[in-house]
């Protein structure tokens, strides 16, 4: 995988990233990461709440691949949303990765509920820290993860940094239009979570209609989609076949026809609202 995607502040991201949630700290996120590495993979994504950052940590030293080819990204948690508290989870995630620096890192809510009464201002603490750690070599892209168009404008007031990604819920049948259309309107990066629909696309038949039609599996083609709407996808696995096959799918070319068919495909489960999340 060679292609990348330019950032809106110069930098290039590698346009299909390895997702890691739910990957179990220790072997399990170990060995994913080391063969997602090993089967070409140059993007990582974590997170702190997903405390599997020591272990993947550990398979990107372990890789051996140069830190200049790689691209890692984990996220400020929920509990992080002021300017001294993203210092130390910055500085935390750090140390458990092993790195002197991350190539992106993301506010992971907008909208924590213990914060719920001033959001804005923690988005906006937590953003100044990251714009700070940005310029100290901390950090090498800042962006956002489930941010709505109200909270990207919310953090416009005060930001000297405009998002360079937002990550947000896109899936065959999960399109969130408006903010989509936002971020293409600001050059922000869209990356895609839960490209496989977390599973649920595999049971569905219209796209196993469709994937039968290219040649393909369903996760190609869903992979296929997203790039063809200029979405990064994360794609998650924990087994080596699948790894493997989920950065194959190049030479599918989609016609505009079936590409409408996916993005309105039936009996997806919508995005989760952040204003009204239960942490
Ligand atoms: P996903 O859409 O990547 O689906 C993953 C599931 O699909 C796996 O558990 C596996 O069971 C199945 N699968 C994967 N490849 C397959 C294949 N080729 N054939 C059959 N089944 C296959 O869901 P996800 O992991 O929730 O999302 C992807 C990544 O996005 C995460 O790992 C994480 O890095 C990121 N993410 C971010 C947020 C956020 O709030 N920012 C939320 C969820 C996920």
């Amino acid at each position: 995988m060679v292609k990348v995607y330019k950032m809106n502040d110069g930098l290039s991201i590698p346009a299909v990233g390895f997702g890691t949630f739910k990957a179990a700290d220790g072997e399990e996120a170990y060995q994913s990461t080391l063969a997602a590495l090993k089967a070409g993979y140059r993007h990582i994504d974590t997170a702190a709440i997903y405390r599997n950052e020591e272990s993947v940590g550990r398979a990107i030293k372990d890789s051996g691949i140069p830190r200049e080819e790689l691209f890692v990204t984990t996220k400020l948690w929920n509990d992080s949303h002021s300017y001294e508290a993203a210092k130390e989870a910055l500085a935390t995630s750090l140390e458990k990765l092993q790195l002197d620096y991350v190539d992106l890192y993301l506010i992971h809510w907008p909208n924590p509920k213990a914060i719920r009464d001033h959001w804005e201002e923690g988005n906006a603490e937590a953003w100044r820290y990251m714009e700070d750690a940005q310029q100290a070599g901390l950090i090498r892209s800042i962006g956002v993860s489930n941010f709505l168009v109200h909270h990207l404008e919310a953090l416009a007031k005060t930001a000297r940094v405009t998002p360079a990604v937002n990550q947000i819920r896109l899936a065959p049948g999960c399109y969130q239009e408006e903010v989509v259309n936002y971020c293409r309107e600001h050059k922000i990066v869209i990356e895609a979570w839960g490209p496989l629909g977390q599973g649920e696309l595999f049971t569905n038949t219209e796209m196993q209609v469709l994937a039968n039609k290219y040649g393909k599996t369903i996760a190609q083609l869903a992979l296929a989609w997203s790039v063809y709407e200029g979405f990064l996808p994360l794609p998650k696995s924990v087994h080596q076949d699948r790894i493997k096959e989920n950065l194959n799918f190049d030479d599918i070319k989609l016609s505009a026809e079936d590409a409408e068919q996916i993005k309105q495909l039936a009996g997806a489960t919508p995005a989760p609202d952040p204003d009204s999340k239960d942490f």
